[in-house]
């Protein structure tokens, strides 16, 4: 879970004072809790910018806030009653605000507020607005229209509107520092069997190449190094390109490399169903596209993945890893794998760790398998026992856990360059990311954020790397001294 929030700038006051005034609005405070997937966490930066143009500023802290916004995912078990617990919580805050005369707005957002609809106001009527992930660009007008009281409380929309919101956010958006998300396409026609996103984010769609080279370009010039391409199933890409034809993932990676000052990219997350050629060619081709890949597989038996409907088999997802290695021989990979689906037997897991020693990863994810209401999955017979699930999971977290280690250890006493993106816990320490996703920990002053620099590996712990910057860039009467290109 992450939560995103700023500083506001002014203080909050009676609600009905938000008006347009000579231009400018009167400043509220806007609090965003995000869960999930890096997407929600875009999306949340996207729903601040529809509403700065209303006056909200981001706050620290929900105590203060005017809006406080929940961005929710689904993908977990449980996932809706974390929300309405939260709601409970929030209905306190919501109290003590009245109490000083402050009236405090709270939206549901994201991919419950798209499962649950309706019936988030009816079990929690305190809330007073519901947003799906396609229409947050209408928040402005929901905000406006719930601050005029109509309709008393709880306006929802999750319609899947014909229009894109991507038409309709505002293009200046706030600055994302060195690393920044951007959002190529969205939603999943795969329908895997235990998945909620196609049916939370509905059917795939893709915006197209120019308006991405766009926010590409407006990203780069307000600071950003590193842009990430996101979407479910990004490599499902397929948008209108330049010449009004339909282009591919990795033909818009070379658009996009092609941006002076952009020195990274990446893109998550994949389906090795739609690894092209094009795509693997970018691999071989493109400096700045970085060597980590996380292509997630769920299971080495080609029975579970057969039941997941997952549309390809373990020699397919095998070959597609050869191909990609064979074109970028640094290539590291991460994965997602789910256990105790219904119906694994001990065989079928003993084919999900022989696959991952094959494939050996440099990390990756593993969950136990939990029935999603209205997935195919979760009506399925032959449930596995909790205990066996958390067994297997057990294993393969360990076999995960060995093979993470002995990829950050290889790194010790070697150099790599590093893109400097926040301060660490500890004061005079800063956190960046290798190529490979690790996050390396360094000694360097607060003026180095934002920096790309080369890092010599000092130590390597299971989760992250220990470093020191070979060369401190000096500062020449009050200029930093340029940029090292990213090299892999
Ligand atoms: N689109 C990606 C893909 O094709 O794998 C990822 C989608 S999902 C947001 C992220 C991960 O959550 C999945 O890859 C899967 O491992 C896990 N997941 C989804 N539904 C699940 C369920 N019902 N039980 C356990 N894990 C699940
Ligand atoms: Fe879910 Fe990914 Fe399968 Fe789409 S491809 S249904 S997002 S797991």
């Amino acid at each position: 879970m992450v939560e995103s929030h700023a500083e506001g700038q002014l203080p909050g006051g009676d609600p009905s004072r938000m008006t347009e005034r000579s231009g400018t609005a009167t400043a509220r405070k806007l609090f965003i809790k995000t869960y999930g997937c890096q997407m929600n966490v875009y999306d949340s930066q996207r729903m601040a910018d529809t509403l700065a143009p209303l006056g909200y500023r981001q706050s620290a802290g929900p105590e203060e806030a005017d809006l406080i916004l929940l961005n929710t995912c689904h993908i977990r078990e449980k996932a809706s009653e974390k929300v309405f617990s939260e709601l409970g919580r929030l209905r306190l805050l919501q109290e003590a605000a009245a109490a000083q005369g402050r009236r405090l707005l709270i939206g549901v957002a994201g991919c419950v507020a798209q499962a649950e609809g309706e019936e988030i106001v009816r079990r929690a009527p305190q809330v007073d607005l519901v947003v799906g992930p396609q229409t947050y660009h209408r928040l402005p007008d929901l905000v406006t229209r719930a601050l005029g009281g109509e309709a008393g409380r709880g306006l929802v929309d999750t319609e899947f509107p014909s229009e894109s919101k991507f038409d309709f956010l505002p293009e200046e958006a706030s600055p994302s520092g060195p690393a920044a998300f951007l959002s190529v396409q969205e939603g999943c026609d795969k329908f895997c069997s235990f998945c909620v996103v196609p049916y939370t984010r509905g059917a795939e769609v893709s915006r197209p190449v120019m308006d991405l080279v766009a926010e590409a370009q407006r990203l780069v010039n307000a600071g950003t190094l590193e842009i990430t391409l996101l979407g479910q199933n990004v490599n499902a890409y397929h948008g209108e390109g330049p010449d009004g034809r339909e282009w591919g993932l990795g033909r818009l990676l070379h658009r996009l490399a092609e941006i002076p000052g952009l020195e990274r990219l990446r893109y998550t997350t994949s389906h090795p169903r739609d690894v092209d050629d094009e795509l693997i060619a970018a691999h071989r081709d493109l400096e700045k596209l970085m060597p980590y890949l996380h292509l997630p597989v769920q299971s080495g038996s080609d029975r579970i993945l057969g039941m997941m409907n997952r549309k390809h088999d373990a020699a397919f997802y095998r070959a597609v890893v050869e191909k990609l290695r064979a074109a970028q021989p640094k290539l590291a990979l991460s994965s997602d794998f789910i256990v105790g689906f219904p119906g694994e037997k001990d065989q079928d897991f003993a084919a999900t760790l022989r696959l991952v020693t094959e494939v050996g990863y440099a990390q990756a994810y593993s969950f136990k398998y939990s029935a999603r209401p209205g997935t195919p999955a979760a009506t399925a017979a032959a449930p596995v026992a909790e205990e066996v699930k958390s067994e297997r999971l057990a294993m393969l977290q360990q076999l995960l856990g060995e093979q993470q280690q002995a990829f950050n250890r290889q790194f010790v006493a070697q150099r790599m360059p590093v893109l400097l993106e926040r301060q660490a816990k500890r004061p005079g320490q800063l956190v960046g990311r290798s190529p490979w996703m690790q996050s390396v920990v360094v000694e360097a002053p607060q003026r180095l954020l934002g920096r790309l620099l080369e890092v010599e590996i000092l130590e390597a712990r299971p989760n992250s790397l220990i470093g020191r910057v070979v060369t401190l860039p000096e500062e020449k009467n009050g200029m930093e001294a340029p940029r090292m290109r990213a090299t892999a």
